[in-house]
């Protein structure tokens, strides 16, 4: 896993389902904004919580990517 530097964070609003798994574990990184989830700023640290967030989305809307726009999967 990479988990250093910063990683881009981006949802796909047209899978999310609104169910605010990633607001509950990273309200910090994401808010709820129309019933779907939003990143409150596009560059964060990349850590523990943030794949704690993207692992809990049921339907795969977060998308994680690295220093030079690469799309990360911290499950592999
Ligand atoms: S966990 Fe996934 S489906 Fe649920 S609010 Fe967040 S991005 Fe949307």
């Amino acid at each position: 896993m990479n988990a250093d530097g910063r990683w881009t964070v981006e949802v796909d609003r047209s899978v999310c389902v609104g169910n605010r798994m990633c607001v509950a574990t990273a309200p910090e990184v994401f808010a709820l904004v129309d019933g779907k989830a939003r990143p409150r700023t596009e560059r964060v640290a990349a850590g523990a919580e943030l794949v704690d967030a993207y692992e809990s989305c049921p339907v795969s809307a977060i998308v994680l990517r690295g220093e030079t726009g690469e799309q990360i999967d911290p499950e592999a």
